[in-house]
């Protein structure tokens, strides 16, 4: 049985969805102004793997995950820049599908923008001011009332008093409650802007998710994703606008990722330790990558640095090694065998991938041992669910590991060069190409086949 760590209840509870055999899931995506860095690529993966497994387990899954296409860091950059909001968000969309694609990170079933949702916006607000529970403030927003909704703070297990005392929240004149938060902003001039009951202007940020995921999940939904930086105040404000507006339950299951850390301090623009995936690809592998984020528990903080992801590359290598020269069709997983099932009681334990992962290593010892087809196909399929190991071994082999080195058209020359020398029989010349390759990191290995190579 599937037991989900819920951040709502602060354990681990059995997971039951609400219509048999189907789940609901919504993630909080990205606000779309700058290339994704670490912290995203991380809440992808982890999400991903998430509904991944939901499906492996035989769950008819509905995942959404939006993406934040009006804001105000968006409208600020595109200022910046001068151009068009809409120009700057279809480039940063389409830098991160090809991120999150080269990150094996699968596509939502849906992905709705925050701006084709804008009259949704506006109705929920409407309810919320009928049920008393958004006001009017005299700079022209339309504010929530924190202190009108009972369950504010549920999420943060923190009672108004404590969250007004340790979140350092900005008083503004224009709010009841220091706590209270927009709904609806009042247009300023050359800003995007939406007519509404209320004047011009756009929806707050916390609507959006709050209208999206009613619009494609229901009302009451199964779980609903996020970072950890999330928790408080965006999903608090979800919960109060939804159940508010709604009268009814909006979640059962909170799930939260933590940080990517730099040296144990978190990942930040404003630290200056901030890292885009484009940054990182350049130097590592993308399965490096995912593999890197895979096996940690995704509850756990992530410590990012070139020795860990060193370390993740030679790990990946050694997994690739032992499938290398094994035909391996994948298929369906009999999760009666032993070893299968092992890595079906990590996953269910709040997809303890770290334990999977250490799983997928004893199966890759016995199969260097065995070389058996069974147990290769076993590998294959059990790492797919995770989304690794579905290249060609030597392929992943002779992947270019950082940026420099020799690009494998220039290892085929040289071994090209080799082979004409041996024809001529030049073995000094032969051997003197075999010690530079060997040099660069490249091991050549004489086969009936030809010469083959890896990267050592
Ligand atoms: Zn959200």
């Amino acid at each position: 049985m599937l037991k989900i760590y819920n951040s709502l209840t602060r354990d681990k509870q059995d997971f039951v969805p609400i219509t048999p055999g189907r789940v609901r899931l919504y993630v909080c995506g990205m606000t779309v102004y700058d290339h994704i860095h670490m912290g995203g690529a991380r809440m992808l993966v982890a999400f991903d793997v998430v509904q991944r497994w939901l499906r492996a387990s035989g769950y008819d899954v509905t995942y959404v995950r939006n993406i934040t296409d009006i804001d105000d860091k968006i409208i600020k950059r595109a200022q910046e820049n001068g151009e068009e909001v809409e120009t700057l968000t279809a480039r940063f969309i389409a830098a991160m599908n090809e991120d999150s694609a080269a990150l094996g990170v699968e596509k939502p079933d849906f992905e709705p923008r925050a701006t084709e949702h804008v009259p949704g916006m506006q109705e929920m607000i409407r309810q919320l001011e009928t049920r008393g529970l958004a006001y009017r403030a005299s700079n022209g927003d339309v504010n929530y009332s924190v202190r009108k909704f009972p369950g504010y703070g549920r999420l943060s297990g923190k009672s108004l008093e404590d969250l007004r005392a340790g979140e350092r929240v900005e008083v503004e004149l224009s709010k009841q409650d220091p706590l209270d938060f927009v709904l609806w902003k009042k247009a300023k001039e050359g800003e995007p802007a939406w007519d509404s009951p209320w004047g011009k202007g756009r929806p707050g940020w916390h609507i959006e998710c709050s209208v999206m995921s009613s619009a494609l999940l229901g009302n009451h939904f199964d779980i609903h994703g996020g970072g950890q930086d999330l928790q408080f105040p965006h999903h608090e404000n979800e919960i109060a606008q939804s159940e508010g507006a709604n009268q009814s339950k909006f979640v059962n299951t909170w799930m939260h990722n933590g940080f990517v850390r730099v040296d144990n301090e978190k990942m930040s623009k404003s630290l200056g330790n901030f890292f885009t995936v484009r940054e990182v690809l350049r130097r590592y592998d993308p399965e490096v990558v995912r593999f890197f984020i895979v096996r940690a528990h995704y509850r756990s903080p992530l410590n990012y640095s070139d020795h860990h992801l060193d370390d993740a590359r030679q790990a990946l290598t050694r997994l690739y090694t032992a499938l290398k020269g094994v035909a391996a069709a994948t298929g369906k997983i009999d999760w009666k065998h032993p070893v299968a099932a092992r890595f079906h009681e990590a996953m269910d334990d709040d997809f303890n991938t770290p334990e999977a992962v250490a799983v997928l290593f004893d199966l890759a010892n016995e199969l260097n041992k065995s070389r058996s087809e069974g147990d290769a196909a076993l590998l294959k399929s059990l790492a797919a669910t995770l989304g690794l190991l579905q290249r060609d071994p030597q392929q992943f082999l002779q992947a270019l590991p950082a940026g420099d080195g020799l690009t494998p058209d220039a290892i085929d020359a040289l071994i090209a060069a080799r082979a004409a020398a041996r024809t001529a029989k030049n073995f000094a010349e032969a051997d003197r190409i075999r010690d530079e390759l060997l040099k660069s990191g490249i091991t050549l290995e004489d086969s009936s086949k030809g010469t083959l190579w890896r990267r050592s």
